[in-house]
């Protein structure tokens, strides 16, 4: 269920399936994000608040992004996309009317997902030397306080510094849920491989264990761009050796491709 309300609202397809490993963390991120959208009367009956605003903290490229639009897209919720930076330079004297038009229109369109990436450049420590940045924190708290606790609207907010987010943005009824995405391990990556070799054509000495083993310190945006430096290594081979493009159309992904696509993101 998206708009074209404004330009940042996203059409996400995104689904469970696309993500790989962290079984965990998504089971932590349905739990705080899919009942207060899909059944809040359950809190109401239980006497409890819905959790409004859910952090996920970590590194770049391990999936954040990709989490909330898959939760998203599987309640059919609205999701509304913003950029913490975007927010703080292209709309500079017009932040705090667009925090609000944002909320605003996840409102009308509920339930709904607010998705808040780089929200540390927000909702960074007050001080004095920077006005915007307190005015913006000050917008943000009364705009989190002000939904009501009614379940429907879930603020998701990613960082790769959760330190550098004001202490009372994290408070009670805020981001007060914290979720960590940290690196995958190497079943994490070879889950994340599966995913982004699903249905390319691989020859069989590819294995994806063997990659999921030496690919120690890749993200899942390293291990995409991976399998697409693969791909695009295997089309050049192709051509170079003089494929027409009927025979570049039955063209395998080989161990070999894998090996030339490791030199190149390395
Ligand atoms: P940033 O902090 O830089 O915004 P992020 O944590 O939000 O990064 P994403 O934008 O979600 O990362 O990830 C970028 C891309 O990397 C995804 O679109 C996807 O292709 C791939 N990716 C990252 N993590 C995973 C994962 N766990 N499973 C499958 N693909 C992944």
């Amino acid at each position: 269920k998206t708009s074209e309300v404004t330009d940042a609202t996203e059409v996400t397809g995104a689904t469970y399936e696309d993500i790989g490993g962290m079984d965990e963390e998504l089971r932590r991120v349905r739990e705080m994000v899919e009942l207060p959208l899909s059944n809040p009367a359950l809190f109401r009956r239980l006497g409890i608040d819905p959790p409004k605003g859910v952090l996920l903290y970590g590194p770049p490229g391990t999936g954040k992004t990709l989490i909330a639009k898959a939760v998203a897209n599987e309640v059919n919720a609205h999701f509304v996309s913003v950029s913490g930076p975007e927010v703080m330079s292209k709309y500079k004297g017009e932040s705090e009317e667009r925090l609000r038009e944002i909320f605003n229109e996840a409102s009308e369109n509920a339930p709904s997902i607010i998705f808040f990436d780089e929200v540390d450049s927000l909702g960074g420590k007050r001080d004095d030397e920077s006005d915007m940045e307190n005015r913006l924190v000050a917008q943000m708290l009364s705009l989190m306080d002000g939904l009501e606790s009614r379940g429907e609207i879930v603020v998701i907010g990613a960082t790769n510094r959760v330190d550098a987010i004001d202490p009372a943005l994290r408070r009670g009824g805020r981001f007060d849920r914290e979720i960590e995405i940290g690196a995958p391990d190497a079943a994490g990556r070879r889950e994340i491989l599966e995913v982004h070799t699903r249905g390319m054509p691989l020859t069989d000495d590819v294995s994806i264990d063997r990659l999921a083993a030496t690919t120690h310190g890749f993200v899942g945006a390293d291990l995409h761009a991976l399998v697409t430096e693969a791909a695009m290594a295997a089309l050049r081979r192709a051509r170079d050796a003089g494929s027409n493009d009927e025979e570049l159309l039955s063209v395998e992904v080989t161990r070999e491709d894998f090996n030339t696509a490791m030199a190149s993101v390395e």
